[in-house]
């Protein structure tokens, strides 16, 4: 019987974070075959490895298959008619968990909330006989439990409560159909401030904890796994980038920097807010609008930002970017990729390319 929190890799991939998490005696969490490699190559024992994601290819699903890695969350009946089939090719049993949609509103952004009926995530409640019954016939499969994940970015603990219920009416389901689950899997989820970033560094787990160990049936001898991304790593890393140029539009000031949404789409994508700093201004206060060089429109940071003067060249830092940024960045308008240094690094060598 164990409690344990599997890292999920998706937010951050660098190899230095991911040593360090492992360091810790994180397992990982993988939503791609690659990830799996990677959590592989970065010191993470395959026992110490999860696979989930609505659409894993079979190459993906026989390479998980072959590491023996800890077990696979499948998200779909079809999925697992295709495990099945695919670990009767390889002369093995997969072990696998159910990713239950249980229907929790995470209360967050209609963007990253996956817990509600019609998302494409996870297997529907009304499907659970359907389940069963596959289970019963199928001989590659062993059962190993139950997967949840309802969102992202969940600043409101009940969620986590009204989860941990839910879960225990799930699990009597299995249980009464003759399948007890060893393993409980509660998915991540867990936000962080984006707006007090400094004051507020880390997210408050001793709660988030609370309230599964404080209203989950847990069987005896069973297994809980958390998969937390976000608040691992979200508040750990910066976007840092120079001013370009500044314009009038209006009464509107654009501070234009140098970096944008192929760097860091999450402004853009969900409307995300960030606190920005600039770290070179000391003059008056005014308001701009940050902007990013790429040629659409929604490539802003933020609006009405109150900052000290800014002029070109200023270093301007885009924080609470660690998690669920340079993962996203594409290479759209062929612009240059964001280098990555870490604060160790400073000690010894800082790459002239940062220099700026
Ligand atoms: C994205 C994801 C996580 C991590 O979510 P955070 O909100 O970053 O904690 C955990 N589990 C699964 C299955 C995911 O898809």
């Amino acid at each position: 019987m164990k409690a344990k929190s599997n890292y999920a890799l998706k937010a951050n991939v660098n190899g230095p974070v991911l040593k360090m998490i492992r360091n810790y005696g994180l397992g990982a969490d993988c939503v791609s075959g690659n990830e799996i490699r990677e959590a592989i190559a970065n010191g993470f024992p395959a026992d110490d490895i999860v696979f989930a994601g609505v659409g894993k290819t079979d190459d993906e699903i026989r390479y998980a298959l072959k590491q023996n890695i800890n077990c696979i969350n499948v998200e779909s009946l079809h999925e697992l008619k295709v495990i099945d089939v695919l670990a009767r090719g390889l002369g093995i049993r997969a072990q696998v968990a159910f990713r239950i949609n249980p229907h929790v509103d995470g209360q967050t952004k209609p963007e990253i909330t996956t817990g509600i009926k019609i998302n494409k995530f996870g297997i529907n409640m009304d499907e659970i006989p359907l389940v069963t019954g596959l289970l019963s016939r199928l001989s590659n499969i062993t059962f190993k439990g139950l997967h949840f994940h309802i969102g992202s970015q969940i600043t409101d603990l009940e969620v986590f409560v009204e989860l941990a219920q839910k879960v225990n009416h799930i699990q009597q389901i299995f249980v009464e159909a003759g399948f007890t689950p060893s393993l409980l899997n509660l998915g991540g989820g867990l936000g962080i401030d984006y707006l007090n970033p400094v004051g507020n560094p880390v997210p408050d787990y001793k709660n988030y904890f609370r309230a599964f160990l404080d209203n989950l049936n847990r069987l005896p001898g069973q297994d809980l796994y958390f998969e937390p991304g976000r608040a691992v790593v979200g508040q750990c890393g910066s976007l840092i980038s120079s001013v370009l140029f500044l314009k009038n539009s209006g009464s509107v000031k654009y501070a234009i920097l140098d970096a944008g949404m192929n760097n860091f789409i999450r402004p853009a994508l969900y409307n995300a807010h960030h606190k920005i700093q600039n770290l070179t201004g000391i003059g008056k206060m005014h308001k701009y609008h940050i902007a990013g060089p790429v040629c659409e429109s929604s490539d802003i940071f933020s609006k009405n930002v109150l900052l000290p003067e800014i002029k070109r060249g200023d270093l301007i830092v885009i924080r609470s970017a660690g998690a669920y940024g340079e993962v996203m960045a594409s290479g759209y308008n062929l612009r240059e990729p964001a280098h990555s240094v870490y604060s160790h690094d400073f000690a010894r060598e800082i790459p002239k390319k940062v220099m700026l």
